[in-house]
């Protein structure tokens, strides 16, 4: 069983209309992990242990995790620490999982809906200091209000020359492309990408769409990294 620790909420942000940050601090610890991994946070609710998957967008090396968690009406653990406050506290556990970066020498493509944006902002900072060839990342939400961190991709892309960032919407007609991102892959890389890995999170059906297009493109299975969530996967 992993080792469990005793978490503090130190900062909870509104970060989208329907999804927080929590950073949550754990004293006298320094977390070690590959970014893209997770942790699994637990509480006592009803007299039951109800126990969820996260994955902290910051890097590893400090005492602090930094959690987005969208918030479902009726799910347990989201509209839980949506009603927490600054000072409560939280179990959670050391990192684990099998989403991480391969190779940093390799051309990169990010590929996410929703939530499943967290490992790749974290796998995507980790490349930009440490990764030498190019990088894409791709991101599916509804409604412009519902892009998960706009300013720091924004600002990612303005300060590294070798990435190039798209968003595409599903519900809402802007400027920018519509539709599920997967369909705006050739629009993203150009002829830029030497045979790249991809890294694909969100829900399953789009992990699985996405795996099906780029076999269909000639992509080998093992240039391909996912993660589909959904509740209770892990
Ligand atoms: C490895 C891993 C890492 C994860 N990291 C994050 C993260 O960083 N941030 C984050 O917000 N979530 C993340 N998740 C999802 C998270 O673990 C929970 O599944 C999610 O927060 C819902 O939990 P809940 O207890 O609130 O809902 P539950 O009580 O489990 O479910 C209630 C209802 O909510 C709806 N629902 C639950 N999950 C989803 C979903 N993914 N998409 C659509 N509807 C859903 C369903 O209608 C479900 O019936 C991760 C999942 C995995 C497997």
């Amino acid at each position: 069983m992993a080792s469990t620790f005793d978490a503090t909420f130190t900062s909870i942000h509104q970060m989208t209309p329907r999804v927080k940050q929590y950073l949550l601090r754990v004293e006298d610890h320094t977390f070690s992990y590959r970014p893209g991994q997770h942790t699994v946070i637990s509480f006592e609710q009803d007299g039951e242990t109800v126990k969820r998957p996260y994955t902290p967008v910051n890097l590893s090396g400090t005492d602090t995790l930094a959690l987005a968690i969208k918030r479902y009406e009726d799910g347990a653990a989201s509209t839980w620490m949506a009603e927490r406050s600054v000072g409560d506290a939280l179990t959670l556990t050391e990192l684990k999982g099998n989403l991480h970066l391969r190779d940093l020498e390799r051309d990169t493509v990010f590929l996410s809906t929703g939530t499943g944006i967290t490992p790749m902002v974290a796998m995507l900072k980790q490349y930009l200091r440490e990764g030498t060839g190019e990088v894409a990342f791709l991101y599916g939400e509804r409604t412009q209000e519902d892009i998960m961190f706009r300013e720091t991709l924004d600002h990612l892309s303005a300060d590294h020359d070798n990435l190039r960032v798209l968003y595409s919407l599903s519900h809402e007609n802007w400027s920018g492309p519509t539709g599920h991102v997967q369909t705006h892959l050739d629009e993203a890389l150009g002829d830029a990408f030497d045979t790249p890995h991809y890294y694909v999170c969100g829900i399953p059906p789009m992990v699985v769409d996405t795996e099906a297009l780029l076999q269909d493109r000639g992509v080998d299975e093992d240039r391909i990294f996912t993660e589909g969530w959904e509740a209770n996967a892990v």
